[in-house]
């Protein structure tokens, strides 16, 4: 067995026993089982509490189980340091430059992250923690190795059990060192559970689930806020969101993919804050767009920001349209409702279709007005418009291309005259879905729906778009020669 090792605590409160205590609920009294836990969690959850850490289910999984909800992922709290948890697992692989997280891989390319207590941090540890999420979004998970390498059993690591803690400039694991121009590395600021939960976001995502006790810990009123189907940030609004920002857009989506409401302080606050979002990193807001894209619950999670004037923070002018405009917000609602549906019934569509469906209202207008290269014309709008979430340049380019063959469909089915040599283009399939989803309400299921379409409105063999051949002239005779 591993000594329990003795954390640093840090500034706030001295003796976790002259705080108040938590709540605890003991197994009887909460519906998590362990059958819901991912077993490979499990196994990590098992391995440190059998050497003597502290090892508890945090976060969102939690929050998710007491709701009788699958959760989307299973992190893990510890009071290991990032070296002990390496020693223990073969396969864990430490991420991050300061606040290092273990990531135990798992067959299948399954990650449990394990991350070690921490309190919240202080002014310069958050802008650094600021720039290491930025970079993350931009380079994922540096240290780990291509998907499905070195999967591990979760067996204990014998093979590492020499290593030593390795130096913060050492920080990343396996990772190069600080890279010039970022900033110095100053000590890491583990913390106390107590400590942990109060560095969270919100209430119902700081309870822990105790697998030595099988118990759920609430430090922050996070069970009471579950019960009433409330989102509440923890301590002050004001403060939270300066810390960061990104926590506007993390009540929102909780707020509407759990159906809650924002507790007044939570909500009231947004508006002072919601232009922080525009100095956020545009790599990070992206990969946040992202997860409300593929989520299945984008509608009412756009419905929020709207309500809360979000949009043009996020999206620049396109936001702004959306923002003002009931018209264009209502096309949007349609064809974001009819994404979430189909992602809700297994048929995520591919990305260019869902930011194509994001994009329409906007590109539309302007599509029908551009005379010359559309797909070209379309993208230097997008760039224009300042978007602070920067969509990345490929996947851009497939949305606008989509969009533009998306324009050409609906011109020919009013026509008539369609060019079929149109299905030879790449993002004919992904057009095909989307016009049929703009012209019947809902995406048709066949491989080629607007061909279908097109064929119900112009006769069983689509016309083509007659050649303009030239009329030859008529050969007139030289007039007669004058006398
Ligand atoms: P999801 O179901 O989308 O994964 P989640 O709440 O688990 O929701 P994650 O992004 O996986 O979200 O984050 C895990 C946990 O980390 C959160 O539950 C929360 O406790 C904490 N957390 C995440 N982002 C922040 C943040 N910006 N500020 C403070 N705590 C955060
Ligand atoms: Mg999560």
């Amino acid at each position: 067995m591993t000594d329990v090792p003795e954390i640093p605590v840090g500034p706030g409160p001295a003796a976790e026993t002259e705080l108040e205590a938590p709540d605890i609920l003991d197994r009887s009294r909460h519906r998590i089982s362990r059958r819901d836990i991912d077993p490979d969690c499990l196994k990590v959850l098992y391995r440190l509490n059998g050497h003597g850490f502290i090892a508890y289910l945090v976060g969102g999984a939690v929050r998710d189980l007491m709701l009788g909800r699958r959760p989307a992922d299973f992190d893990v709290g510890t009071n290991a340091h990032p070296n002990q948890i390496k020693k223990l697992f073969r396969n864990a692989f430490l991420i991050g430059r300061r606040f290092r997280l273990a990531h135990v891989r798992f067959q299948g390319g399954k990650v449990i992250e394990v991350s070690t207590f921490r309190r919240k941090p202080d002014e310069e540890e958050l802008a650094a923690e600021r720039e290491e999420a930025a970079a993350r979004a931009v380079e994922p998970a540096e240290a780990a190795p291509p998907d499905g390498a070195g999967e591990t059993d979760g067996r204990p690591d014998q093979t590492a059990g020499s290593e030593g803690e390795a130096a913060p400039e050492e920080a990343g694991g396996g990772t190069a060192g600080p890279r010039p121009g970022r900033l110095p590395l100053k000590p890491i600021a583990y913390g106390t559970p107590r400590e942990d939960a109060f560095r969270r976001d919100l209430t119902i995502n700081a309870l822990f689930y105790d697998i030595a006790t099988f118990s759920v810990i609430d430090y922050v009123g996070g069970l009471e806020d579950l019960a009433a189907g409330r989102i509440r940030i923890i301590g002050d609004p004001d403060v939270s969101y300066a810390e960061d920002p990104v926590r506007i857009w993390r009540v929102l989506r909780h707020a509407s993919r759990l159906g809650f409401g924002i507790e007044e302080r939570t909500a009231e606050a947004i508006a002072r804050h919601v232009h922080r979002l525009d100095s956020c990193s545009g790599a990070r807001l992206y990969e946040e767009l992202n997860k409300d894209m593929k989520s299945g619950s984008i509608r009412p999670f756009i419905q929020a920001c709207r309500a809360h004037g979000v949009l043009p923070h996020v999206l620049g002018n396109i936001g702004e349209i959306y923002q003002a405009s009931d018209n264009a917000f209502e096309r949007l609602t349609f064809l974001l409702g009819a994404l979430d549906a189909s992602i809700g019934s297994g048929g995520a569509p591919p990305p260019e279709v869902a930011y194509g469906l994001l994009l329409w209202p906007w590109a539309e207008p302007l599509l029908a007005a551009i005379r010359g290269d559309k797909p070209k014309v379309l993208y230097d709008a997008f760039r224009g418009v300042g978007a602070a979430a920067t969509v990345p340049k490929a996947l851009l380019l497939e949305t606008v291309h989509t969009l533009a063959i998306v324009d050409q469909m609906l011109r020919a089915l009013a026509d008539g005259q369609m060019r079929w040599a149109l299905k030879e283009r790449p993002h004919y399939p992904e057009a095909s879905r989307i016009a049929s989803l703009l012209v019947e309400g809902a995406f048709g299921t066949c491989e080629d729906p607007f061909s279908v379409i097109y064929r119900n409105r112009f006769g069983a063999r689509p016309r083509s778009k007659p050649h303009r051949h030239r009329r030859r002239r008529k050969s007139v005779p030289p007039p007669p020669p004058a006398d």
